[in-house]
Formats: structure tokens, C-alpha cells, sequence
């Protein structure tokens, strides 16, 4: 194995572009092939806090990272309407309260909440508390006492220039770039990709590819034929129009996901503008009445026109398949319910180097990355379908999502919770109790009961227990900086050209 094609320079390209450069600089010969004619998806800007190891692993300086992608802080992600209009909850990143002994905190919440005397949830999360109340600060490891010590974040940048950015990276470790539009893919007797060919004419060969060509899937589609595993019926939603808007003060720390009528609309705030979009099921609602509903329900000017997309939720039958591995979208797309898909692409391009074979075609190796890749896809599906399941909206659109059959793995997590109150996380899943906890009880699924052995506590040290955490958090939230104070002192933006 000498020679690696990266097919495609958006986010995902460019990622793993960036990554192998370091990686494998002076290893492996690297080409990635993009066509500047054919464009990205242009969208893809909120994250979840896995991306920092990413950023550790290429050792950016975040400062400057942020001040070069306009980038803003993310505590979380909060859910308006869900319920029902008026209802809002935060889906805060990091931990919950503080255990008591053994049981979680939440066991002690819900002993509280069946007496009526517990407070809202989100007043247990430091991240929940903080992004309500526009605040951010680094996490302080030093402070171990503190709530401060668990603040857990992410990022909400532009995805434009968070490619260029990795693009200068890759070129720096000798990533050679090809501008031009591929036409056609050669394979061998065996079946294996052997080139690709280039508008122009010219061949480029090599042993192992890349499939980041986003939706239509170049490699591991139209050549391979892998296949395509359709998850609609779980997440009816297929369509999105994006736009962005006018930046609007306070810069929120987090990102907003509003209910709409047959879909929900994202709200992700950037240092230069507001990044908006409506995710929508065409057969509840037409793309006209859906651009309408978009427009109606941004906070300030709009910007540009607006970017119209198609999906089908779901993902490859394999991701690796022969000498190919599909990455990004055309590995297979997960709306941004919770701003999973870049994180994909990050943990699927890592699993690859861990995994890295010295034949194309080790099979072992492709079986083990495809069974990795399919938990991990199949856990967070199952995360984005018990929002739109757990929903208490009218309209034929949520109507269906309440009573669709749930996939076997979620019922079973759903189950167990509704006894009595437990959620354990499977193996390397990405979303944590913590967050399982939050979007159940934020969506309104009450468990019957609690973890019999509150009982231990008495009903007064149950309430002091809560109360002191409630109260340590609202005293660190109250010290905190601004998050727009934070943003201008830490890494204010550099003009966009
Ligand atoms: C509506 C929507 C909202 C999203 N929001 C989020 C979010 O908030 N958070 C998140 O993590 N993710 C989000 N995503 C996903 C995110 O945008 C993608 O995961 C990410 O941008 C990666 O895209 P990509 O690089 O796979 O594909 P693309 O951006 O489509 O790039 C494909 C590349 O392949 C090249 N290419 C294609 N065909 C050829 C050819 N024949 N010859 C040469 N080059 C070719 C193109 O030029 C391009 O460079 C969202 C996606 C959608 C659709």
C-alpha cells in the first residue's frame, strides 16, 4: 500500500485529509481530488465536544482555530416546542448534579419530582444553567470542587472555512491537491477501485480510496454498488433549506432546535452571522410552504439565498467495502438533530487510522471497522428518533412519528427507563446517560417510579442535596463571564473576505 486517493474537499475530505497528513506524512503518498464546479453540501456548522480531541490530534490552537472559522462556544442544544408550544428544555453537554454514593443524581430528582418538590432539571447542569444564561468560561480542572471543573463543550463554526483552514494544514504535511471533476472510476478483474479519471483526461491510480464525495456516494455507490440501508420510516424527514441571517446580540452558547409543523428549524449562532435552517418530511409540507415557514421565523436579515437539500436518512450497507472507505455523507447522512454528522466523519476517520491495514483488502480488518461503525450509527439513530417519537405535537407528520414502530434497541432503552429510571450507556456509544436522561425527561417520558433506594435518604436530606447543587451552580453561573465578553477577549474574529 503506497498510494491514497481522497475523493472530495468538503468538511469530510478535508478532515481526513488533515488527519492522514499528520499522521501519515512521509508513510503514504496523499492526493485528494475536488471540483470547485461541483461545490460542498454548504452546510454543517453546529458540533459536540468529541471534536476537541479531533482538534488536540491535529494540535490546533483553539483561539486561533475560533478567530479563523468564527467560531462561538457550544454548551448544548435546546429543544423549543417539542411538547408543544411554550415548552422548551436544554440537552446540556457533561454531567448532571453530582452521585450520592452510589445512585446517579437524577434517581434523587426523580424522588423529588414525584413529591412535586423538584426544580427544573436543567438548574443541575452546569452547562444547562450557564448557556440559559449566556455565560461561558473555560472548564477549570484545577477547581475539582467546582461545577466549573465539568463545563463541557463544543463549537459552532462556519464549515466553509473550517475546511480551508484544514486545507492549509494537509497541504503543510504534503497533501497534494487535484482541482478537476472526476468522470470516470476504473476497477480491476477483482472488483477493486483501481483509478479514477479526471475531466481532462488525466488517470490518477491508487491502492486505497476515499469516498468523501458527499451525497452521491462516487466510490462506494455508483461504482461499488455497496448499497443502502433506508431509515425513513424512523426519520421521515427529507428534506432542508438552509440560509443564514444577521448576527443578533447576545451570541447564544448553544444551538436551538424549534418544533415546527412536519419538521423543526436549527438556529445555530456563529461570530459573523446566524446560521438557520428548516429540516421537513415533502410529504407532510411543500417546498414553497416550507421556505415560507424558514423565512417567517428568522431573527434578523437574511443574508443569501437559500440553500435547498435532499436526503435520505440512513447509511451504506458498509462503509468499507473492497479497497474503499466512504466517509461523511457518502457514508450515509443523520439529520443534525444533534449535530452528529461531523463527529462521523471525526470518529470514523480515527477508527480507520487505529485500523489501518497493509493490504487494501484485509478482510478482518473491514468486517471489524463496518461493526464499529454500524453501532455507533444505529445508538445515535436511535438518540434522533426518540425526540421525534417522544413528541406531544398536532399534525399528521407528528402524529406518524408518535406512533411509529420503535427499532428494538431504543424500545428496549425506553423500557427499562420507564421502570425505573435507569439508562446504562452500550459499550462505546456516543451519547452518554447524562444526555439519554436529559432528552427523556425533557421530552416528557416520566418513569413509573425511581431506584427503590432513595429510600435510604429521607425525604429532607433528598431536598438539601438538590438544593445545594442547584444553589453551587447558580453561584458559578453567576460569576461567569458573558459569552459575548468571553468570545471578543478569547478569539475574536478575523474579517471574512
Ligand atoms: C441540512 C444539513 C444540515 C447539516 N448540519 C450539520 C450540523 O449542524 N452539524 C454537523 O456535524 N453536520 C451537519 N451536517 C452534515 C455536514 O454538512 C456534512 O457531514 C459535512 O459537511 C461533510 O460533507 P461531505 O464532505 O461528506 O460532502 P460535501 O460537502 O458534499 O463534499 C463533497 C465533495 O466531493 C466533491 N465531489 C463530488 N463529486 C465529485 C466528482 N465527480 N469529481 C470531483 N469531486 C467531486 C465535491 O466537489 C466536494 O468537494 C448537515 C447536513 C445537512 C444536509
Amino acid at each position: 500500500m503506497q498510494k491514497i486517493l481522497i475523493v472530495g474537499g468538503g468538511t469530510a475530505g478535508w478532515m481526513t485529509a488533515a488527519l492522514f497528513g499528520k499522521l501519515f506524512q512521509g508513510r503514504y503518498d496523499i492526493e485528494l481530488i475536488e471540483s470547485e464546479a461541483i461545490g460542498t453540501v454548504g452546510v454543517g456548522e453546529a458540533t459536540i465536544p468529541p471534536i476537541k480531541t479531533y482538534n488536540e490530534l491535529l494540535q490546533l490552537d483553539e483561539a486561533e482555530f475560533m478567530r479563523r472559522t468564527q467560531a462561538t462556544f457550544k454548551l448544548g442544544i435546546e429543544f423549543v416546542d417539542w411538547l408543544g408550544a411554550g415548552h422548551h428544555y436544554m440537552h446540556g453537554f457533561g454531567v448532571i448534579g453530582q452521585d450520592w454514593e452510589w445512585l446517579r443524581c437524577h434517581q434523587y430528582w426523580l424522588s423529588a419530582q414525584q413529591r412535586g418538590a423538584a426544580r427544573d432539571f436543567a438548574e443541575y447542569s452546569i452547562n444547562s444553567a450557564a448557556a440559559l444564561a449566556s455565560k461561558f468560561v473555560h472548564p477549570r480542572p484545577d477547581m475539582a470542587e467546582s461545577p466549573i471543573s465539568h463545563i463541557t463543550y463544543a463549537f459552532q463554526f462556519d464549515a466553509s472555512l473550517y475546511a480551508k483552514y484544514l486545507r492549509s494544514l494537509a497541504e503543510k504535511h504534503g497533501v497534494r491537491r487535484t482541482e478537476g471533476r472526476i468522470v470516470d472510476v476504473g476497477t480491476a478483474e477483482s472488483g477493486d477501485i483501481e483509478s479514477v479519471t479526471l475531466d481532462d483526461g488525466r488517470a490518477v491510480a491508487a491502492d486505497f480510496f476515499i469516498d468523501c464525495s458527499g451525497f452521491r456516494g462516487l466510490l462506494i455507490e455508483q461504482t461499488l454498488k455497496t448499497g443502502y440501508e433506508d431509515w425513513s420510516h424512523w426519520l421521515p424527514c427529507d428534506r432542508a433549506i438552509a440560509v443564514p441571517c444577521a448576527r443578533t446580540d447576545p451570541v447564544l452558547p448553544y444551538t436551538r432546535a424549534t418544533a415546527r409543523d412536519s419538521g423543526w428549524q436549527w438556529r445555530i449562532p456563529l461570530q459573523h452571522r446566524t446560521g438557520n435552517g428548516l429540516v421537513y418530511s415533502s410529504r407532510h409540507i411543500d417546498d414553497h410552504s416550507a421556505e415560507k415557514l424558514l423565512l417567517a421565523n428568522l431573527d434578523a436579515e437574511q443574508l443569501a439565498n437559500p440553500n435547498r437539500l435532499r436526503f435520505t436518512s440512513g447509511k451504506r450497507r458498509k462503509m468499507w467495502n473492497r479497497n474503499c472507505v466512504a466517509l461523511g455523507l457518502a457514508a450515509g447522512f443523520l439529520e443534525p438533530l444533534e449535530s452528529t454528522s461531523i463527529h462521523l466523519v471525526q470518529s470514523a476517520a480515527i477508527r480507520l487510522v487505529r485500523l489501518f491495514p497493509n493490504a487494501a483488502t484485509d478482510q478482518a480488518t473491514i468486517d471489524e471497522f463496518n461493526r464499529k461503525c454500524d453501532f455507533e450509527w444505529e445508538r445515535i439513530r436511535d438518540f434522533i428518533v426518540l425526540h421525534y417519537w417522544a413528541n406531544r405535537r398536532q399534525g399528521e407528520f407528528w402524529e406518524y412519528c408518535r406512533s411509529m414502530e420503535l427499532p428494538a434497541t431504543l424500545q428496549r432503552k425506553i423500557d427499562l427507563w420507564r421502570s425505573n429510571g435507569r439508562i446504562f450507556r452500550e459499550d462505546d456509544e456516543l451519547f452518554t446517560e447524562e444526555s439519554w436522561i436529559q432528552v427523556l425527561i425533557g421530552q416528557g417520558i416520566m418513569p413509573r417510579s425511581h431506584d427503590p433506594l432513595t429510600a435510604i435518604k429521607s425525604d429532607a436530606q433528598i431536598d438539601q442535596f438538590l438544593g445545594n447543587i442547584a444553589a453551587t451552580i447558580g453561584r458559578c453561573v453567576d460569576v461567569m463571564p458573558a459569552h459575548d465578553d468571553y468570545l471578543r477577549k478569547y478569539c475574536p474574529a478575523v474579517a471574512v473576505a
